[in-house]
């Protein structure tokens, strides 16, 4: 169970680097606000010097409230890590706010981790085992001490390497040492990883919007089973494994990732536009307007309405300065959260049929609290569309998609969640068009499915026990 909960630990984090930039710590913060988005909990950053000395801000709470002008001015050098995180309430604090930093007689290092490891457990013990104690829960120390078990000296990429081929699950990882960066991408690349270039230095980031925020221009993107070494001598890349595949998240394109990020070469917002679309090809509505929940489900709606030629209108309010309600780590704050955040307008929704689209649906919560709003603002049938599959199955690669039991398409049909949340209809998105709106024949859609394309280890039981992820 203890070991279970660990899965929380990295969850919808955000990764970001610097190699060769002045004052890496100005844009460091202007790049993990583009990054906010994927983890609202806690945010820090490593700076190394020029003479290798690790300096580390890390804290709870929103980039904006960890770093201030003054603290800032602590982090001096070229190079940094950071990272924004995300953690459900089995585990917070601040012992588990990233990056880590390891001292070592043979160099510091530091880390950063998106993503989850399905077999941290197995690996845990191995290590115990081998004679490791470890200090803390998280799997980023499993990689720290499978790097450094195997080869005594400084840190160097063949040690990545061989660690990386012992962990199974999605990772996308920056190690900083004091004049390297090696940035790393799972095998089955489930997690985004991308390179800007911004003069003569590099930004490393889980996503391309932190390019623009620091005036980097997209390079390429870390291919899945790749370490790509940043170094005064420029970019080496190395291929730790022979099997690749590239089953990017579906989730990153559905909800999860800020719609001007371009991932694997789609864009995000171009990916939800198109899923409205198509889910106005599988299921039409007839109705006056069509409305999208703020902020993640506009692009969608948008597409349907283009699609329909239904009005696209403005009937629902979000509050801005709310955190993002999923990203409360409880049902009671999240049931709170979408009550504080959203609100229906009256003069356009009144005796109108609306369509509203969503982008997910996990627990029903939102969806059946939207549509009471919308019905006692006056709108006379709802329409339910709902821009993914029915999500009936945990993830185990970082992305908090609830339990079995809280998954609502676990426990229910579409026609009962219909009746639950109250709509007039009620539609999913099919599996086929997520992959037609990606254009691309690969794609991770376990929650949806229930196919993982790695394999689970004790992960898969433990959820099957019903311990919360
Ligand atoms: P629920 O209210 O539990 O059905 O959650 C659905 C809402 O949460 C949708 O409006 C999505 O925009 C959002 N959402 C879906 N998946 C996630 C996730 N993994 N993390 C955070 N928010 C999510
Ligand atoms: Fe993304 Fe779902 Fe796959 Fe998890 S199981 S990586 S949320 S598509």
């Amino acid at each position: 169970m203890e070991q279970v909960l660990d899965r929380g630990l990295h969850e919808e984090c955000g990764v970001l680097g610097m190699f060769g930039i002045e004052n890496a710590r100005d844009l460091m913060y202007y790049g993990l606000h583009a990054l906010q988005h994927r983890g609202q909990e806690g945010a820090g950053i490593v700076t190394v010097d020029a003479d290798g000395i690790m300096r580390r801000i890390k804290g709870m709470g929103l980039v904006s409230e960890v770093f201030n002008s003054e603290n800032l001015k602590y982090l001096e050098g070229n190079m940094a890590i950071g990272h924004v995180r995300y953690s459900t309430s089995a585990r917070g604090g601040i012992e588990n706010i990233q990056p880590f930093l390891f001292h070592h007689h043979t160099g510091d290092f530091a880390l950063v981790h998106n993503g989850n490891l399905v077999n941290a457990n197995e690996m845990r013990i191995y290590l115990e085992e081998c004679g490791s104690i470890f200090q803390s829960t998280s799997d980023s120390e499993i990689l720290a001490h499978l790097i450094k078990k195997e080869h005594s000296g400084p840190i160097q990429v063949h040690g990545i390497m061989e660690a990386l081929n012992k962990l199974e699950g999605a990772f996308a990882f920056l190690i900083m040492t004091k004049d390297r960066i090696y940035c790393c991408r799972d095998r089955y690349g489930l997690r985004p990883l991308s390179i800007g270039k911004l003069g003569d230095g590099y930004v490393i980031s889980s996503e391309t919007c932190a390019f623009e925020v620091t005036g980097a221009k997209f390079y390429r993107d870390v291919e899945p089973g790749e370490v790509l070494v940043i170094d005064s001598g420029g970019i080496y890349s190395y291929s730790y494994s022979a099997h690749r595949n590239h089953y990017m998240c579906a989730m990153e394109y559905i909800y999860f990732a800020r719609p001007d990020s371009d991932i694997e070469g789609c864009n995000v917002h171009a990916f939800r536009k198109e899923s409205g679309r198509l889910l106005y090809k599988e299921a039409p509505a007839d109705a006056d307007i069509v409305i999208g929940v703020p902020d993640s489900s506009i692009s969608a709606a948008i597409g349907y309405s283009e699609a329909s030629g239904i009005p696209y209108e403005m009937g629902l309010i979000k509050n801005k300065y709310v955190g993002r309600t999923f990203i409360q780590p409880s049902q009671e704050l999240r049931e709170k959260g979408v009550r504080m955040k959203l609100s229906a307008v009256s003069t356009i929704v009144k005796g109108k049929r609306v369509v509203l689209i969503d982008d997910s649906i996990v627990r029903g919560t939102t969806s059946r609290y939207i549509v009471r709003l919308l019905r006692e603002a006056g709108a006379a049938e709802v329409h339910v569309r709902i821009a993914s599959p029915q999500m009936t199955d945990p993830c185990f690669y970082g992305v908090d998609t609830s339990s079995y039991e809280e998954l609502i398409s676990k426990q229910h049909s579409a026609e009962e969640i219909r009746e639950i949340i109250g709509a007039d209809s009620l539609h999913f998105l099919s599996t086929d068009a997520l992959y037609r709106a990606a254009r691309r024949s690969e794609l991770c859609i376990a929650c949806f499915t229930g196919k993982y394309p790695t394999k689970l280890y004790s992960a898969l039981e433990a959820a099957k026990r019903g311990a919360r992820r």
